[in-house]
């Protein structure tokens, strides 16, 4: 027991989700108040009609240090939501389920954010006890209140994206990770399946004054709501989604190519202009973008972005540009150091 409040209080004291990830694995898989095979933290991710688990951390008699899936692996070829159906039962009844005969696999839902289905999964050689079951439980319910405190801190209340405080460091932890994608000595190299580069793109409501001049502000209000939710349903699970503020959203995310960023984004600019907004209609949006730099700033990539969508703005709204292309037909002037290094066509 003494362990266990130890290892709750070093809990406690995190502020980085991965960190605290990794410790709920390690507290559950290695207490000396039980004994299990494995322990898994999964989440469901993608949208409703094809979702698949991501595994956040795990820890088995093999593997004694936590590992997690990457970031910026595709996610349609993690394991399929619906191939799990205790996972599926556990979510579906929000109690915890128990299925075999030794070994035995009992499953914890575990109630993050209403958007977000997470689980803990424990496989081991004896059933589960019953207090040792309420134990989990309650370290748990820590956990989801502890994660609580992280959204509230970073993420925007009325749309539950992350708000803009946290962006800059997010960005420099993007950039980093970029460099050693791209450094083919770099030894951490191996770890990063899909090579790629970090995309930013600012997206922002075309002639959204019109819908808070002739709606009000509590329908304008609903319409920001809505589109980040298709935000959420379109973009990959790894893509990072902000609101920047106003009826201004970014986008930091890893595509294979210019093409590949292209694809993406107007995927959704398409998405959002056939939408029917309740009461309003229609809608549409702007898209600028640019891909993140070496010793990239997080203010510099933002600007870059930021000058497309403002020639998307006088250039008849309702499209994506590139700062990149605008850059390559002369459309736009590049006043920083340093040339665009990516290759798009
Ligand atoms: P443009 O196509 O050039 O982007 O035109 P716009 O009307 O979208 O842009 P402008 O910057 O002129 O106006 C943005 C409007 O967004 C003004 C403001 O009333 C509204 N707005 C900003 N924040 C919020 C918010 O939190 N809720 C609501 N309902 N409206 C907001
Ligand atoms: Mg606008
Ligand atoms: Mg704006």
């Amino acid at each position: 027991m003494k362990k266990l409040l130890r290892d709750l209080s070093y809990l406690s004291g995190l502020r980085d989700r991965q960190a605290m990830d990794f410790a709920l694995v390690k507290l559950v898989a290695q207490s000396d108040l039980w004994c299990f095979s494995a322990v898994r933290l999964l989440r469901a991710v993608g949208p409703e009609n094809d979702q698949h688990w991501v595994t956040l951390g795990k820890l088995d008699r093999q593997h004694p240090v936590p590992e997690r899936d990457h970031f910026w692996f595709d996610a349609s070829r993690l394991p399929r939501l619906s191939d799990f159906t205790q996972r599926e039962d556990a979510i579906v009844t929000e109690s915890v389920v128990r299925r075999g005969h030794g070994p035995f696999t009992t499953v914890f839902p575990i109630d993050t954010q209403a958007s977000v289905c997470s689980l803990l999964e424990v496989e081991s050689d004896e059933a589960v006890s019953a207090d040792a079951e309420a134990l989990i439980d309650s370290v748990l319910h820590l956990y989801e209140n502890l994660q609580g405190l992280l959204d509230y801190g970073e993420r925007d209340s009325l749309t539950e994206l992350l708000n803009r405080k946290t962006f800059d460091g997010a960005f420099l932890r993007a950039a980093q990770t970029q460099d050693i994608s791209q450094d083919l000595d770099h030894p951490d190299r191996r770890n990063v399946q899909t090579p790629g580069t970090y995309w930013l793109a600012v997206i922002d409501i075309d002639h959204f004054k019109n819908v808070n001049d002739n709606f009000g502000h509590l329908i304008g209000d609903e319409v920001l709501l809505l589109l980040a939710r298709q935000m959420r349903a379109n973009f990959r699970f790894h893509d990072q989604l902000y609101r920047f503020g106003g009826e201004e959203f970014v986008v930091l995310m890893r595509c294979a190519d210019h093409a590949d960023a292209v694809a993406a984004l107007e995927r959704f600019r398409r998405q959002i202009e056939q939408h029917a907004f309740p009461q309003v209609g229609q809608i549409t949006i702007s898209i600028g973008f640019a891909p993140l730099r070496d010793n990239d700033t997080p203010s510099g990539a933002f600007d870059r972005a930021d000058k497309a969508v403002y020639h998307a703005k006088s250039h008849g709204r309702n499209q994506t540009c590139s700062f990149t292309a605008l850059v390559a037909s002369g459309d736009l002037i590049d006043t920083s150091d340093g040339a665009e290094e990516v290759d798009f066509f």
